[in-house]
């Protein structure tokens, strides 16, 4: 082949290029949660993983899905208060401690009874209203100070290894019980299978009302980073908790697209 051809054949396939790769940023920002700075991520990630959908690469580049967990590590943001992302990228300094109050006997067990004001506000709220239903809910996680968390971490490090405890522990200063915001409901064991219990179908139902969302759920573990725990619960108010719930979003997804990007 001569150089005339080559040369025809080379531009030829740069111009196929253009258009496809134009074609799919057109169709990234059809996307409802699109976001114009992520946009080289999108085109980058979306080159590894070409059978993707679309909705899928905006929704894990913007919950930094691209790098690896723990990998991208970012500060989190206390005064986003009940929003605040923590997660395997999202971390709090090894000395944060927001403010806290400690629930009362009858709605908390165990060492870890201390939460932020309002989530305790709302919980115990949540919680008067289920025993009118006669479904008995209490914490047995609230807040978790760095140094709870670290040593939490490396038992079970030590228990399973560090790959399996990753899917179900934080590491010290990723996990969202330091925030305060953050309450594990009557267990914390897989084998208790709390998502068949009432208590579970009651709060599937009512905890949006309450400004709480399963922050966790069976079906994003790729997003969050975490296996389906049906007992942990995060408060971010009423609205979003609201407005998670209707669209299926994870916090990771919202804060990207509402709380980040403001
Ligand atoms: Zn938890």
């Amino acid at each position: 082949m001569n150089d005339y051809f080559r040369n025809k054949i080379q531009k030829e396939l740069e111009n196929i290029k253009d258009m496809e790769c134009q074609n799919l940023i057109n169709e990234l920002k059809k996307e409802p949660y699109y976001l114009e700075n992520k946009l080289e991520r999108y085109l980058e990630y979306s080159k590894v993983n070409n059978k993707k959908k679309i909705k899928d690469i905006i929704r894990e580049v913007n919950s930094n899905r691209d790098f690896p967990f723990y990998h991208h590590l970012i500060s989190a943001e206390p005064s986003k208060k009940e929003l605040i992302l923590v997660n395997k990228y999202y971390y709090l300094k090894d000395n944060y401690i927001p403010p806290l109050v400690e629930m009362e006997k009858n709605y908390a067990q165990g060492l870890n009874r201390k939460i932020t004001k309002e989530t305790y506000y709302y919980f115990k709220a949540m919680v008067n209203k289920a025993r009118q239903d006669k479904i008995i809910l209490y914490s047995v996680s609230g807040f978790r100070s760095y140094e709870y968390q670290k040593k939490l971490y490396q038992d079970y490090v030590l228990k399973d290894g560090e790959k399996v405890a990753d899917t179900y522990s934080a590491r010290a200063g990723h996990s969202e019980h330091e925030t305060g915001y953050a309450i594990d409901i009557n267990t914390t064991f897989s084998s208790a299978h709390f998502e068949d219990s009432k208590e579970f179908l009651w709060l599937q139902k009512n905890a949006s009302k309450y400004g709480f969302i399963l922050r966790y759920p069976q079906d994003k573990e790729n997003i969050t980073g975490f296996k389906f725990e049906p007992w942990h619960y995060r408060f971010v108010g009423i609205k979003v908790a609201q407005y998670l719930k209707v669209h299926a979003l994870t916090l990771e997804e919202y804060y990207a697209y509402f709380v980040e990007n403001k």
